[in-house]
């Protein structure tokens, strides 16, 4: 609540050790930018998002940007998308996260990028798409098209983590539809999520997404909580 209140009075404060920043820093002061828990999977392939993952969908790589830490850094990034509707914050992570897989060969392989789509009562009450903001930084810093339209969510899901994988899995199993396959055909799609835990999510849109032609997939997140 006073960390609330102290950034709503003074909005350049760093969001992680209440520092204030310089011009040439933006939500995050140089040291905390620095000292981000960055999971580098982009430069590692079986990483632990790509365990996840294995055996669920066919996919060429996996890799989320931070690690999850509980009361860290990443929970309050998270925090102030979710709650504070920081698109902005958002677009920046994902542009900062396209710098890093810039640097790799990945950077070759993807055509478009696709985000986890919410459905449309709860982007009303939101008032946008963390995952969608975060598809946009990305998109502009790698140059490449963010193909999101393409797929749309039918149903609101209620929370997962007190679900066994089977019950998870019948939750979310058919809730995305892919409403123009056309222009997925023959594409390496980045898929993008926030927050990637069970990976069910990311597995039933993947799955819709791949019925496309010739279509392959990755898949990025936010943040991985394990
Ligand atoms: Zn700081």
């Amino acid at each position: 609540m006073l960390q609330h209140l102290l950034h709503l009075l003074y909005p350049n404060l760093c969001l992680n050790c209440n520092k204030s920043l310089v011009q040439t820093e933006r939500y995050l002061c140089l040291g905390c930018q620095i000292n981000l828990p960055e999971t580098n999977d982009h430069l590692t392939k079986e990483n632990s998002v790509e365990k996840t993952m294995w055996g669920r969908i066919p996919f060429q790589r996996a890799f989320s940007f931070l690690y999850f830490n509980q009361r860290g850094v990443t929970q309050k990034l998270l925090h102030e998308l979710k709650y504070r509707g920081n698109e902005e914050l958002a677009n920046y992570l994902g542009e900062l996260y396209a710098l890093r897989i810039k640097q790799t060969a990945l950077n070759h392989g993807i055509d478009a990028i696709v985000a986890i789509p919410l459905h449309p009562s709860k982007l009303k009450k939101r008032g946008y798409n963390q995952s969608y903001a975060f598809a946009e930084g990305i998109a502009k810093g790698l140059a490449i098209e963010n193909l999101s339209s393409a797929v749309e969510r039918r149903k609101a899901t209620d929370t997962q983590t007190k679900k066994t994988r089977a019950e998870r899995w019948k939750n979310v199993s058919s809730i995305f539809c892919v409403t123009n396959t056309a222009i997925l055909n023959k594409k390496h799609i980045l898929l993008v999520d926030d927050v990637i835990t069970t990976g069910a999510t990311i597995e039933s849109c993947g799955l819709e997404i791949i019925k496309s032609v010739d279509c392959t997939l990755s898949i990025a997140s936010i943040a991985f909580a394990a």
